[in-house]
């Protein structure tokens, strides 16, 4: 999985930052780059989007903000992991995780801003399942539930010469014909 590299901490301190600065409506933006590459990962917690420091309500615009961010995951598909203590972690159908904080949902939900979401599974297998457009071990055969970035579920491998697989629409097989392509499609059989 890829949820190694998430630091809650990291997170947790961020988000109360984010809360410091809505505390004092003057305060700028924080400018640091670090700052703003985790945020830029949390998808939606804020990095690059804070509202211009006008007299406009922050606090609002911000929560808005996540609002939209999780309604977009669950528009495309995202799986809901459950979380013991209240996190929200969405999984797109790419491997992108959105997490949100448990008061941040707290907040949404009081607000009316909280999107409906989708029943929680155990473990999303959306980044397990992840691929890239193309790659080059044969053995590594596509498996059912395999997508790629762009959503394909369809991958295919040359028949007759060894060599990697791709996804038969950002790497379609027009230079050959179909004798020579051996297809696979990942589409789960389950509900
Ligand atoms: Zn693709």
């Amino acid at each position: 999985m890829s949820t190694a590299a998430f630091d809650p901490w990291a997170a947790l301190a961020e988000i109360r930052k984010q809360a410091k600065a809505r505390a004092d409506p003057k305060a700028p933006p924080d400018p640091a780059p670090a700052g703003r590459a985790r945020l830029g990962r949390l998808d939606g917690l804020g990095g690059g989007h804070l509202a211009p420091a006008v007299s406009a309500p922050r606090a609002d615009a911000w929560l808005a903000d996540i609002a939209l961010s999780i309604g977009r995951a669950v528009a495309a598909g995202a799986e809901r992991e459950a979380d013991a203590e209240g996190w929200l972690l969405l999984i797109r159908p790419e491997g992108d995780r959105l997490v949100v904080a448990p008061h941040i949902v707290a907040e949404l939900d009081g607000a009316g801003l909280l999107p409906r979401l989708p029943a929680a599974v155990e473990r999303s297998t959306y980044a397990a399942r992840a691929r890239p457009p193309e790659w080059w071990n044969r053995d590594d055969e596509p498996q059912a539930g395999d997508r790629c970035r762009c959503g394909g579920r369809s991958f295919w491998t040359e028949r007759d010469r060894p060599g990697g697989w791709r996804c038969s629409t950002c790497h379609p097989p027009l230079h050959l014909g179909i004798d020579h392509v051996l297809v696979v499609t990942t589409e789960r059989t389950e509900p």
